[in-house]
């Protein structure tokens, strides 16, 4: 079977599960992957370059992109808006590359509603408790913060059923190597390979015809 379309795939998961860092490390591990670098309007964290973990810009930039219809999806978080360029998307797709959104849930169901093919994984850490002490332990974000994601997280709990597959992220390797098998995986099945299954059936005409 010759894949001539790439995949793409929705990351969703608690802020703090640690879908940032499976996402690194299996861009590193895998070159099939390209991960689409969203806008958001929140401010930069210490470590965070412009470009290259987001594109930081206004509210009233984030506003005149949404008017120019630029965004595939966009979302408020936690106070701030995050959106997903959409001709970077539909670029790499087309490039035959398997693309990654690291996205929240809302934002995650307005994709797969647009795109049904779209392939949808939550991370999740093992128990509550790992959850509040990474999030704890990252030392970047306020108690009020922390409060915020975990009130966020209760929320999203509700969406979870609408995705595909939860990446139970107790060890990075074991995590990386799920995701890789799941997004592997789920493009092979039937929703996803429609244009492979017309030209099935096409050429199994022809072929009935030879006969
Ligand atoms: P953070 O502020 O921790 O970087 O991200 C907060 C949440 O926004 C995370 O769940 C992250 O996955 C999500 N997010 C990042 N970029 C986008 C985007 O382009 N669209 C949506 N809907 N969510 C995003």
């Amino acid at each position: 079977m010759e894949q001539t379309k790439g995949s793409l795939t929705v990351v969703s998961g608690f802020s703090g599960a640690g879908k940032g860092t499976i996402m690194k490390a299996l861009l590193k591990k895998y070159e099939s992957y390209c991960l689409s670098v969203s806008c958001t309007t929140r401010k930069p964290r210490p470590h965070e370059v412009d470009g290259k973990d987001y594109f930081f810009i206004s509210q009233d930039e984030f506003d005149a992109r949404i008017e120019r219809g630029e965004f595939l999806e966009y979302a408020r978080y936690v106070d701030h808006s995050y959106g997903t360029p959409l001709p970077w998307v539909e670029e790499k797709v087309k490039e035959g590359r398997d693309v990654l959104l690291e996205i929240e849930a809302q934002g995650a169901a307005i994709v797969k509603k647009k795109r049904p093919d779209t392939i949808m994984l939550f991370v999740v850490t093992p128990d509550a408790k790992t959850l509040v002490q990474r999030l704890t332990g990252r030392g970047t974000e306020t108690k009020e913060v922390i409060a915020e994601r975990l009130e966020q997280a209760t929320r999203e709990i509700d969406r979870i059923s609408s995705y595909d597959m939860l990446i139970v992220n107790d060890d990075l390797d074991a995590a990386v190597e799920r995701v890789h098998n799941a997004i592997q995986t789920l493009k092979y099945s039937p929703i996803r390979q429609a244009d492979f299954l017309s030209d099935f059936r096409k050429d199994l005409i022809g072929e009935r015809e030879k006969l």
